[in-house]
């Protein structure tokens, strides 16, 4: 009998096979194309990993209580393997959805799992391929009790902390998983788009070569900043393209993809009201990037942004920039995870997600540590900025993000990310924000009334009308 049922072998289910296989795990695997299922049996020829022909005899092959694992691609792709496992599940037996599915299709799925009385966990699973074979960041929600029979073998699973915890922990019910993983990429957006941008302001305006813009990031890699992406970037730097020796990440277009989980973070900070605008930014950029034959179109036409700015400005300040804004962005995500239980049926263990996130997460950097701390310590608190030790890190940094930011709208930089990062920072923190003025026009032009300020109640008022 096999402890793991992996249903689906492309990128993902592939590499979390062989990796549930090398922790000790003994591993059944099914795929629509079986041909690929029975060539990686053969391949890791192995009596722990065997690979069947169909959805019956691979939930036949499980121990119980079975955990069977969806790796397919998110939407009808699951909805059918879903459907293709169900009947032969039984009560007691855990379906995890690894996959990016979107939270309501994943409440959608629990509801009618439940009617066949079968526990089904959403699981947000971090790491990317190489994540998947060596020990991925992995973000379960659901039913704790269904969780707890399964835990140990997705703890063998996971990555490590430092401290040896495994990078697993349920991060609440329903679909929570799903939410927190859409919300790790919604950070990963941001934390892309603000490395892009300031990669754009070193190469670009303070035409460093490609050495020095490696060291730029390596240098900016440390502390409570040290994190995945900072590190792959630099990596990426030194990377010369074999056919023309250039730098490789020179001879890529610049029009950027996205599978949506960003634009779906967007839109949750929208619908939920969070402040969150560097989730927008992060989008935009992309989608402006995409725009490639329009943006031709108007630098030819109108011209290209730059102007010369009068001095470039020191790299402290330029990696502080990078540093405060990316702390706003991590801030941002807690902030919309706080804020989902208002809207739906289920609370986010904050704590949770910060210990999750902190190993084998591609949004794994070390500040994760105290937020933890943090969190553990005062879980009730609305924002993270709130944090007195995580304020001093942004506030130690905040003239630098200014600094940058003003540097670059002098120069015709683009720097969205950055923008959105320092104008949520003052707008979070303004005791008194001009809505008021918008609240007289809406009375003005539709009677929408306002409130006051010394007294409770709607009011409405025969505003002059212009014309
Ligand atoms: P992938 O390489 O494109 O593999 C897709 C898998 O889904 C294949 O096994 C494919 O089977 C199967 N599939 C597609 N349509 C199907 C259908 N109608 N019925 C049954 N099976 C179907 O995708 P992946 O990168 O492994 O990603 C799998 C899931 O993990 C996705 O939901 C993705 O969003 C999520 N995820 C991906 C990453 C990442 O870094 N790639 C990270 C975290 C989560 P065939 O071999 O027969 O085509």
């Amino acid at each position: 009998m096999h402890d793991i049922g992996i249903y689906g072998l492309g990128v993902m289910g592939e590499n979390l096979a062989l990796r549930a296989h090398d922790v000790g795990l003994s591993v059944a695997v099914f795929n629509r194309t079986k041909d690929k299922a029975f060539a990686l049996a053969a391949r890791v020829g192995s009596p722990r990993f065997q690979a069947f022909a169909d959805p019956a005899s691979l939930v036949a092959s499980l121990r119980r209580p079975r955990l069977l694992l969806l790796m397919v691609t998110a939407g009808p792709a699951t909805d059918a393997a879903f459907e293709a496992v169900l009947p032969f599940l039984e009560e007691g037996d855990v379906l995890v959805d690894g996959g990016n599915a979107h939270y309501e299709d994943t409440l959608r799925r629990e509801a009618r799992a439940r009617e066949a009385r079968v526990a089904y966990i959403g699981m947000g699973i971090s790491g990317g391929e190489l994540g998947a074979r060596t020990g991925p960041a992995l973000m379960p929600g659901g039913d704790a009790e269904a969780y707890a029979r399964i835990a140990p073998r997705l703890e063998a699973l996971a990555a490590r902390l430092p401290d040896g915890r495994p990078a697993v922990a349920l991060v609440g019910k329903g679909a929570a998983g799903h939410y927190v993983k859409m919300v790790h990429n919604g950070i990963e957006y941001v934390f892309l788009q603000l490395l892009a941008e300031a990669y754009d302001a070193l190469r670009n305006v303070y035409g460093y070569t490609s050495v020095e813009l490696a060291d730029a990031f390596a240098r900016a890699n440390q502390g409570p900043w040290e994190s995945y992406l900072i590190g792959l970037v630099r990596e990426i730097l030194t990377v010369p393209d074999p056919e023309t020796s250039q730098p490789l990440v020179e001879q890529i277009l610049d029009v950027a993809e996205g599978k949506g989980t960003g634009l779906w973070t967007a839109e949750e900070a929208l619908r939920l009201g969070t402040g969150g605008s560097t989730f927008g930014a992060a989008v935009h950029a992309r989608n402006l990037s995409r725009e490639r034959d329009l943006r031709l179109a108007c630098a030819e036409a109108c011209g290209e942004p730059w102007r010369r700015p009068e001095a470039v400005l020191a790299y402290e300040t330029w990696r502080d920039a990078l540093h405060a804004a990316v702390l706003v962005a991590y801030a941002e995500g807690f902030a919309l995870l706080r804020r989902a239980p208002e809207t739906y049926d289920f609370a986010v263990d904050l704590a949770n997600v910060a210990r999750v996130w902190q190993s084998g997460a591609i949004v794994r950097i070390r500040l994760l540590a105290d937020l933890e701390r943090h969190l553990r310590q005062t879980p009730e608190i609305p924002h993270p900025l709130l944090f007195p030790e995580i304020w001093q890190l942004v506030r130690e940094r905040e003239g630098a993000l200014r600094n940058f930011a003003a540097w670059a709208v002098r120069t015709g930089l683009p720097a969205p990310a950055h923008l959105a990062a320092l104008a949520d920072l003052d707008g979070l923190r303004r005791r008194r924000l001009p809505a008021n003025l918008i609240q007289a026009a809406r009375d003005a032009f539709g009677a929408h009334t306002y409130r006051r300020i010394d007294r409770e109640g709607n009011f409405h008022t025969s505003w002059p009308d212009p014309e």
